[in-house]
């Protein structure tokens, strides 16, 4: 009877022990669940792939029912999205993908899916490259169209032959949006041709109304001379006054009707040479204004193809027109002139932590920021991915260390935010004036390791070579 009395003790204590242990697990379970849900809604607004598997998640938390399979599979679709947002992918095998003898993950068109993901990655760039050419380049109003269209399906499609597709669509775009301009021009030089040509005819026909004119007032000369000649031999040959009067009057009459033929013909002429002059006026104005028309585009076209697309700062060609222009300047007036190196410290980490949009973005404000930061005389272009070429003419080194260390101060300050959290962009940069006996490239490299030097003694500073 005791010993039955202490089992049935026993028992109520574990019953209540257990019990106890399933309210603590539920209450565990219960607060994980409240601060997944809280994660989820946190992490929203980077894809809308993701944002939507994140609310399947939510869904999923709130049936209470553990579906282990589909859980699963939600979270590797999951992992495979955030391998997307930056940087490459971790490899991430799909619900439809099977292992292949090697180990590699392949899906339904055999390709595999760390190699899609990339693939996936780099239409995602090309998606957004293509915004940035957009803006840049005139297309005729449907390439712009299908443009646009191509770009949506670039940064939104996950099928791959529909990416690969658009990918080979965007080069025929580009070949198209870059015969367009020499397409334009050819066709400008042929309109030219074309006036040219109805000028050279009416100036044939000029000359030749001429000739014929010559001609006309041969025959009217003749014409006259003879009526003359014939006047006189009637004047000497004649018997009676009445005979003489009637032949000479006819005589008259024949010189003025060959003066009036004379005349009709010479006024046909002048009209005729009146209209030309009309038809040749407006085709020249017509050509003044086409050839104006191809100056503007031939003006914007140059301007477009010296600026950087990307932040539209003067690009590495026109650094290089402007680093010989200021050079010869230097040569011939012996002012000082020097010239700066500009990196962005560690940028590689902004890519691979934020996505290249983000490092997209940095650098359109940091050169944003330079550029309003200078002289109008100073002189700033991006001469490679995340470095930029200045030219600081009637500067002393010491002056422009100062001018460096400033921006270097401003850009430093820039209010930069990523997922939320404050980020600080620095530069480091290097200098050099130019002296007696140097040439473009030479202080150009002086500066480059001025800069090395930077990079090498801790990053954001300014170093004069
Ligand atoms: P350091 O301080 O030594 O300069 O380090 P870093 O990471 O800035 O230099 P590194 O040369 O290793 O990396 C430069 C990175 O800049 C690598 C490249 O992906 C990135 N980059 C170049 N052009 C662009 C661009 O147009 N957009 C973006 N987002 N990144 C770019
Ligand atoms: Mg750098
Ligand atoms: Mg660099």
């Amino acid at each position: 009877m005791a010993s039955e009395q202490s089992w049935k003790k026993k028992y109520q204590q574990l019953l209540k022990e257990a019990e106890q242990q399933e309210r603590q697990c539920r209450e565990q379970r219960e607060l994980l669940e409240r601060m997944l849900i809280r994660t989820t809604v946190a992490s929203e607004g980077q894809r809308p792939e993701l944002d939507h598997l994140l609310s399947r998640l939510r869904a999923e938390l709130r049936r209470k029912k553990l579906d282990a399979e589909a859980w699963c599979r939600l979270q590797e679709q999951i992992d495979r999205q955030i391998a997307l947002l930056d940087g490459w992918p971790k490899q991430a095998p799909n619900e439809a993908s099977e292992r292949k003898p090697n180990g590699a993950v392949a899906d339904d068109d055999g390709i595999d899916i760390s190699d899609r993901d990339h693939r996936l990655l780099i239409a995602r760039r090309v998606g957004q490259l293509l915004n940035q050419v957009l803006e840049q380049v005139t297309l005729e109003p449907d390439a712009e169209a299908k443009a646009k269209e191509l770009q949506q399906t670039l940064l939104s499609s996950i099928d791959w032959s529909t990416l690969r597709t658009s990918l080979e669509s965007v080069s025929e775009l580009l070949i198209k949006a870059i015969t367009r301009n020499q397409r334009e021009l050819e066709a400008f030089l042929s309109r030219l041709n074309n006036r040219l040509e109805t000028l050279r005819e009416h100036f044939a026909q000029q000359s030749e109304s001429n000739s014929s004119r010559k001609d006309d007032r041969a025959t009217l000369d003749q014409e006259i001379r003879q009526e003359i000649e014939l006047v006189s031999e009637d004047i000497q040959g004649s018997q009676d006054l009445d005979t003489l009067k009637q032949s000479v009057g006819q005589r008259l009459d024949q010189i003025a009707n060959a003066l009036s033929r004379f005349k009709d013909k010479e006024n046909k002429r002048e009209r005729l040479l009146a209209e030309q002059l009309e038809s040749m006026q407006q085709k020249m104005a017509a050509m003044e204004a086409s050839s104006e028309q191809m100056q503007v585009q031939i003006r914007r076209e140059r301007a477009r193809a010296m600026t950087d697309m990307l932040t539209q700062l003067p690009n590495r060609e026109a650094w290089q027109e402007r680093l010989h222009f200021e050079f010869s300047r230097w040569q011939r007036y012996e002012h000082p002139l020097t010239v700066a190196v500009l990196d962005i410290d560690l940028f590689k980490r902004i890519n691979d932590t934020y996505g290249h949009k983000a490092g997209d973005r940095v650098l359109q404000l940091v050169a944003r920021e330079l550029q309003g930061r200078l002289r109008t005389t100073d002189f700033i272009a991006r001469i490679g991915g995340e470095e930029f070429g200045l030219l600081l003419p009637e500067t002393r080194m010491d002056e422009a260390v100062s001018v460096m260390n400033k921006l270097r101060g401003y850009v430093e300050k820039l209010p930069f935010h990523f997922g939320g959290n404050p980020v600080s962009i620095t530069f480091s940069s290097g200098l050099a004036q130019f002296v007696a006996g140097d040439n473009q490239d030479k202080a150009f490299e002086r500066a480059d390791r001025a800069l090395y030097r930077a990079k090498a003694t801790g990053r954001n500073r300014v170093v004069a070579h």
